[in-house]
């Protein structure tokens, strides 16, 4: 299918869709966690010490004895043979940001030739995928090539379905031979356990001896487009590169807002409902749904859990989310702008901290104790911010985030919080306390009257902020749509180990002094806030103002990748990263290097796909149009009328401006071959998306005046509006 006919044809096909369903299937609630190995299913099949000790690493943190892995082993595969698995497979999370599974069989021939069912401790344990395939950045030369999974307790294996047999999947972490992480969940669980350790010590100058591990929490509300499949096989660049690389803008774009929160569309609430029951079963706690503010746009968020959970549901989710939506005849649309001049699609992080004894650290609590100890957290989330808002950055680098950031729909590149005004005031105060230097002035005494019992939720939210106090929490909103929630969570993990430490330091040191523990979190909190208050802003982060006044303030703008990725080897961010074991000079090098080697092939497969499309369905159009509107100038000035063509001058006009255009693109993709990722990124960047835009300014154009019935692609209205 080509040309207009395959347009035409997916109208038509589009059009006529009719949902099919299997009738009611049983109730949500009964299907939750039916397909997770999970501690109340392990409760019940292994022997009471061997829960015990699993328990306690999954709940506690505590380390996990190799000995035991045989029990589990032969337990999960009993369970997973009832629940109809033929294959186990260990699923990792490489550096591409997608998930990979590997998959064997638990068949094997033995000797009399009848097969058994095999699977022992050391095959839990460990796998070797080989899968050298994956980036990893030169962390593995041909002559090391070995990488291994690595049984990851914390997260639970679970069972996946499919018509011809069930697979238990196995979350893993991914190593070289030399334990260096090729993945992005090995360096989660380092990051984990180094802030857990900061946290741990300061609350024990709060007086809690009894402190278990604190973990970071992570809620991810996930936006996404779907549209139907007929359109998007139909369009050969959201084919190869997810995103629409032509299209004008629709003459009735999301300016009503009335798609915002409105009816869903019969065939996406099956979609939902069905969406919500496979996340159920395995255990993925999904909660809200709603359309979201362009058309076609919606958005699904679970209910926050453990970061390093979370991380791995989400990956799930996505998975699912397409599988899914293949069923009702639509694709889930990822990528952060699928649709230029349409809102880009998030994935906004909501984290906080805390474990079963002290709850939720960030929840400002009644009392002012409570409260001097949830302003010291958000005086360290303060500090971390402000000092390290370019790894925040660098941590959603993409091609695709490039897109949204700072477009008027997303938080700008640039890294500020918003507090509201409740805490905006406290801290303000905290401040004025510090420049009188009295106490005494009645100005602010953290354990007392002046400090207001802060309310959980003060109601006013900035959604122009990328890092926002919500309440209870801090959400963080420039992750991107198709974006692993790992790499912001490692990156706020390993900045809060940083600023706990820092703060810890202070805090000892003036009550090994005889300092009272209020009057020292006083002074602690007042130098962070003249230090590192310039990162705090509550006013419109989309405003042009603000990128004006970020830059007196000396806050980083990283507009694009190229400029933001660098900073994960800058000095004070390798300093931290190695301190608390979360990733080497080495590894952090890799991981900057594969983010430019797929920021580079992304734009270079942009360029190549543009180039193409531009030459075998929008050229053609044009000029098979300009033909038209010139063969019928010709015969009416045989006939003796002369006839304004101005149609006809811009077409021709367009078309010379594409051709131009094209030849600048052609010549961008040859001269492709940078000394180095970096130089070839930057290259990608200043050479070849001014080129496709150039290409495109021409092509949008011919849009508005080739006749409809030339036109090869469909179009944005159609795309976005039927379903
Ligand atoms: P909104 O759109 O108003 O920001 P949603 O309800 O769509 O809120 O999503 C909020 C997300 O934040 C959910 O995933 C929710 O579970 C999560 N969340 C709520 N409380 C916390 C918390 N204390 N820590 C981390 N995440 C949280
Ligand atoms: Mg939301």
């Amino acid at each position: 299918m080509s040309g207009s006919m395959s347009r035409r044809q997916a109208i038509k096909a589009v059009t006529t869709y009719e949902v099919k369903t299997d009738g009611f299937p049983e109730p949500l609630a009964d299907t939750f966690g039916r397909n997770v190995f999970s501690l109340s299913v392990m409760k019940k099949r292994l022997p009471k010490h061997v829960y015990k000790a699993v328990a306690a690493t999954i709940e506690a943190g505590a380390a996990m004895d190799a000995a035991l892995a045989d029990y589990v082993a032969v337990a999960m595969k009993d369970w997973a043979l009832e629940m109809g698995a033929t294959h186990y497979a260990h699923v990792f999370y490489p550096l591409t940001g997608l998930t990979a599974e590997k998959h064997d069989s638990f068949l094997e021939p033995d000797s009399s030739g009848a097969s058994l069912a095999e699977f022992a401790g050391k095959t839990l344990l460990q796998g070797e995928p080989d899968a050298s395939s994956f980036p990893n950045g030169g962390l593995r030369g041909t002559f090391e090539a070995r990488g291994y999974t690595g049984w990851d307790v914390t997260s639970p294996a679970y069972i996946m379905e499919n018509p011809n047999g069930n697979t238990l999947c196995i979350p893993t972490i991914f190593i070289s031979w030399t334990g260096e992480a090729l993945d992005k969940k090995t360096p989660l669980l380092r990051s984990q356990q180094a802030m857990s350790k900061q946290a741990m010590r300061l609350l024990k100058l709060f007086g809690h001896d009894d402190v278990d591990t604190v973990v970071s929490y992570a809620g991810a509300e996930q936006e996404y487009f779907l549209i139907d499949e007929h359109f998007y096989y139909a369009r050969p660049d959201l084919m190869t590169t997810s995103r629409t690389l032509f299209g004008a803008k629709p003459s009735k774009g999301q300016e009503f807002d009335d798609h915002y929160f409105g009816a869903i569309p019969d065939r996406v609430l099956a979609f939902m409902i069905e969406l919500d029951r496979e996340l159920f079963k395995q255990g993925i706690p999904s909660k809200t749904r709603h359309n979201e503010v362009a058309p076609g746009q919606f958005e699904i968020a679970p209910v926050f859990e453990r970061s390093v959970l979370a991380h791995d549901h989400q990956q799930l989710m996505m998975t699912t989310m397409k599988r899914v939506a293949e069923r009702y005849g639509m694709k889930c649309l990822l990528h952060e702008k699928p649709f230029a001049g349409v809102n880009g699609s998030g994935k906004h992080v909501n984290f906080s901290l805390g474990n079963a004894n002290q709850g939720n650290l960030l929840n400002p609590g009644d009392t002012p104790h409570e409260n001097m100890q949830f302003l010291t957290f958000c005086g360290a989330i303060i500090r971390a911010v402000h000092k390290y808002g370019g790894l925040l950055r660098a941590a959603v680098a993409s091609a695709s985030n490039d897109h949204r950031l700072g477009a008027n729909e997303a938080p700008p590149a640039i890294i500020s919080i918003f507090l509201g005004d409740q805490l905006m005031d406290v801290f303000d105060q905290i401040a004025k306390g510090g420049a009188t230097g009295s106490k005494a002035a009645g100005i602010i005494e953290l354990g007392v009257d002046t400090l207001p019992p802060l309310k959980a939720d003060p109601g006013d939210r900035n959604r122009t902020s990328p890092f926002a106090f919500t309440g209870n929490r801090f959400e963080y909103r420039a992750p991107g749509s198709n974006q692993s929630i790992s790499d912001p969570m490692v990156a706020i993990n390993v900045i809060l180990a940083d600023s706990l430490e820092f703060i810890s330091d202070a805090l000892e040191k003036q009550l090994d002094a005889g300092v009272d523990l209020a009057d020292a979190v006083q002074q602690v909190l007042m130098e962070i806030v003249l230090e590192h208050g310039a990162v705090i802003f509550n006013g419109n982060g989309y405003s042009d103002e603000w990128q004006e006044e970020a830059a007196a303030r000396g806050l980083k703008n990283l507009r694009t990748t190229v400029d933001a990725v660098v900073e994960y080897t800058s000095p004070e961010v390798v300093e931290i990263f190695e301190k608390y074991g979360v990733l080497s000079a080495r590894e952090l090098k890799a991981r900057e290097d594969v983010i430019f080697e797929y920021y580079a092939l992304t734009l270079l497969v942009e360029a190549k796909e543009t180039a193409e499309i531009a030459k075998t369905m929008i050229l053609p159009a044009a000029i098979r149009y300009q033909g038209e509107l010139a063969s019928t100038a010709a015969s009416l000035k045989a006939a003796g009328i002369e006839m304004q063509t101005p149609v006809l001058f811009e077409i021709t006009r367009l078309i010379t401006d594409l051709h131009g255009a094209m030849v600048v693109l052609d010549d961008g993709i040859a001269g492709m071959h940078g000394e180095s990722e970096y130089e070839e990124s930057k290259y990608a960047r200043d050479v070849l998306i001014p080129a496709m835009a150039a290409i495109r300014a021409a092509t949008d154009k011919l849009e508005g005046i080739v006749a409809d019935d030339l036109w090869p692609l469909p179009t944005y209205n159609e795309m976005l509006t039927i379903l």
